[in-house]
C-alpha cells in the first residue's frame, strides 16, 4: 500500500514573511492530520523560515531546484547540502517549467537526482509532455525518454527514494486538468516501465504523483486510479484553505 503524498510547489510566489503565514496556516489545518504526508516546497529564500514553523510537525520541507556541486564558484546556485542545512527533505527536479525556461535537459535531471541522492533529499522528478506532443500521439515516447534520461545508471536501492510526478505540460497553470483516465494511462505506463527497468517491488513501492490543475474539487477522483498516488500542486497550494483541502479531499 503506498502511502499518498500532496506536496505544494510555491513556485516563485511568497516573501518570507508571506510564506511563514502560509505554512502556519496550513500546519494549524493539517498537522495533526495522519494519513498523507504533506510536502511544502517555498523558494530557496523562505525555507530556513518555512522551516522553522513545521519542523516539530509531521509536514516536511521541500526545495524546488538545486545544482549538482556540493560547492564552488556556480555563481546563484544552490547545492542539495545547503537545502539539507536548511531542513529540506525533498526537491522537486525537472519541472517544465526549468526545462523550458531554463533549458534544462534530461542529462541535467539526472546529475540532479544523483546530487539528491548522495545528500540524502528525496528527489520529486517532474515528466510530462506538451499539448503539441500529446496531439502528435508522442505522450509515451516522450515520457520513456524522459524516465530513460533522468534514472540512468541509477540501481534499484537508489530508485527507491524517488519519487516521479506525471505533469502534463498542457494543464499545468492552466486550469485545464487531464482526465483521470488520462493521467491514469501515462502513469500505469510509468509504473509498467519501473517494473521492466527496475523491478517488481520498485514498480510497486514507488510513489506517482499527478500534477496539472489539481483543486480540493477534482483530487478525490484523480485519487481513485491505481496509479496516482498523490498530487504536485502549484496554483492552490498559494492559500490555506485551498491546499488543506486537497489535502484531506485526497484521502477517498
Ligand atoms: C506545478 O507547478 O507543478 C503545477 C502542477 O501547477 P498547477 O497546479 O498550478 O497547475
Amino acid at each position: 500500500m503506498r502511502r499518498p503524498l500532496i506536496a505544494g510547489n510555491w513556485k516563485m510566489y511568497k516573501t518570507s514573511e508571506e510564506a511563514v503565514w502560509l505554512a502556519t496556516g496550513i500546519k494549524k489545518e493539517i498537522s495533526g492530520f495522519k494519513e498523507v504526508d504533506v510536502v511544502l516546497c517555498p523558494p530557496f529564500t523562505a525555507l530556513y523560515k518555512v522551516n522553522e514553523v513545521i519542523k516539530d510537525t509531521n509536514i516536511k520541507l521541500g526545495a524546488q531546484n538545486l545544482f549538482w556541486e556540493d560547492e564552488g564558484a556556480y555563481t546563484g546556485e544552490v547545492s542539495a547540502k545547503m537545502l539539507k542545512d536548511c531542513g529540506c527533505q525533498f526537491v522537486i527536479i525537472g519541472h517544465s517549467e526549468r526545462r523550458k525556461y531554463f533549458f534544462e535537459s534530461d542529462e541535467w535531471v539526472n546529475r540532479k537526482i544523483m546530487s539528491a541522492l548522495n545528500n540524502d533529499l528525496a528527489p520529486i522528478v517532474c515528466v510530462g509532455e506538451t499539448l503539441e506532443e500529446r496531439e502528435k500521439n508522442l505522450t509515451i515516447e516522450v515520457i520513456e525518454k524522459q524516465l530513460k534520461g533522468a534514472f540512468y545508471k541509477l540501481g534499484y536501492e537508489e530508485m527507491k527514494k524517488i519519487v516521479i510526478a506525471y505533469e502534463p505540460v498542457w494543464a499545468i497553470g492552466t486550469g485545464k486538468t487531464a482526465l483521470p483516465y488520462q493521467a491514469e494511462e501515462v502513469q500505469n505506463f510509468i509504473r509498467r516501465w519501473l517494473k521492466d527497468n527496475f523491478s517488481i517491488d520498485c514498480a510497486d513501492n514507488l510513489r506517482i504523483l499527478y500534477g496539472g490543475s489539481v483543486k480540493p474539487s477534482n483530487i478525490k477522483e484523480l485519487m481513485r486510479e491505481e496509479d496516482i498516488d498523490g498530487a504536485l500542486v502549484g496554483g492552490a497550494s498559494l492559500e490555506v484553505d485551498s491546499f488543506t483541502s486537497i489535502v484531506r479531499n485526497s484521502i477517498n
